[in-house]
């Protein structure tokens, strides 16, 4: 397997508030290789969100505090940025449209690279199943799906745009076990091929994982191996 150049992220010193003076991140400091699988935890409300929107410039970061590749993210340009990073967000959006068309989302992508994509995401085998395949339309906001399909053609969509850096927002804390395994699954299959950081609700979902950062009111509390915590 080819060595992963490309998808390495540092963070340095990242302070966070929505509001001056109520910082929710503090002194994060995270070198995350390219290539490599993060996992991370903690409580409702430690930060595991904020985190990720602050590495997808969806808030601008303290200037310098996190890089990509070396580039600082604030110095990135947004076609970039965009083109580098996939995100499976915590509720994914489903359109009322076929499953092929939720995996483009109107981006000229081949109907090889849409499967590729998908039995990257082990999304493929359920999609096969049902009646019309990739053209079976899934139903407003993805109606007729499961928590955890719904999570697979996100999946399945983030990485049909060949990004370096998958990130994962873990659908909810109470979903069940079936669907914690089908993402995990899926996290598994993908490691070593894109730089992956998913948060996650249970440690185990991440217990493939490199490293897991443990988040405690926006400090890092702990960082290790799934046998290590
Ligand atoms: P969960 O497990 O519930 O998803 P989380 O670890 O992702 O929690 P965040 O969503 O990052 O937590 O929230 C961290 C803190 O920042 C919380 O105190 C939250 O109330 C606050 N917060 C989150 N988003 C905003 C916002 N847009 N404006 C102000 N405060 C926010
Ligand atoms: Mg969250």
């Amino acid at each position: 397997q080819a060595e992963v150049r490309e998808g390495g992220i540092r963070i340095e010193q990242l302070t966070f508030a929505y509001q001056p003076g109520r910082p929710v991140l503090h002194d994060v400091d995270l070198t995350i290789a390219p290539g490599s699988f993060w996992g991370i935890v903690g409580h409702t409300g430690s930060g595991k969100s904020t985190l990720l929107s602050l590495l997808l410039r969806f808030y601008p970061a303290p200037a310098g505090s996190i890089r990509i590749d070396g580039a600082p993210l604030d110095q990135i340009g947004e076609d970039h940025l965009r083109d580098r990073v996939g995100l499976v967000p915590q509720e994914p959006f489903l359109l009322a449209a076929t499953a092929r068309e939720n995996i483009t989302m109107g981006r000229p992508i081949s109907e090889a690279q849409v499967e590729a994509a998908a039995r990257a995401a082990q999304a493929h085998d359920f999609i096969l199943g049902l009646e019309r395949g990739y053209d079976t339309p899934l139903g407003e906001g993805g109606a007729r799906l499961s928590v955890g399909q719904k999570q697979l053609i996100a999946i399945a969509r983030a990485l049909a745009g060949d990004p370096r850096i998958l990130f994962l927002d873990e659908a909810t804390a109470n979903i069940d076990s079936e669907t914690e395994q089908v993402v995990q699954r899926a996290l598994a299959s993908l490691r070593g091929k894109v730089t992956i950081v998913a948060i996650a609700h249970r440690l185990s979902t991440v217990r493939e994982a490199d490293t897991i950062v443990v988040l405690n009111h926006g400090r890092v509390a702990e960082l290790g191996t799934h046998d290590a915590l």
